[in-house]
């Protein structure tokens, strides 16, 4: 997977996932030591999902972390990411 808006879109669903698993465990679970493991997983797989974005959704050509996709090019370059040369 070389294009970084599927790749942030991909970082985007695993911090949907971190935050659907602490609402779970806040609303459906009523064991308090079980709700705490959840918690921490949610807000594990959040942070994680922040860091691989920081890590993988950068531009191609300069290398820059690209945050949010705004149009085709790099805010950095002003290069297309999506063409690799
Ligand atoms: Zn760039």
């Amino acid at each position: 997977m070389r294009n970084p808006v599927a790749k942030a879109w991909c970082c985007v669903g695993i911090m949907m996932l971190g935050v659907g698993l602490m609402m779970t465990s806040l609303a459906f679970l009523k064991t308090p030591g079980l709700v705490y493991l959840f918690l921490i997983i949610g807000i594990a797989v959040f942070i994680g999902g922040i860091v691989l974005h920081y890590a993988i959704v950068r531009c191609p050509h300069c290398g820059s972390h690209l945050g949010r996709l705004y149009g085709p090019r790099c805010p950095f370059c002003g290069k297309e990411y999506n063409k690799a040369e």
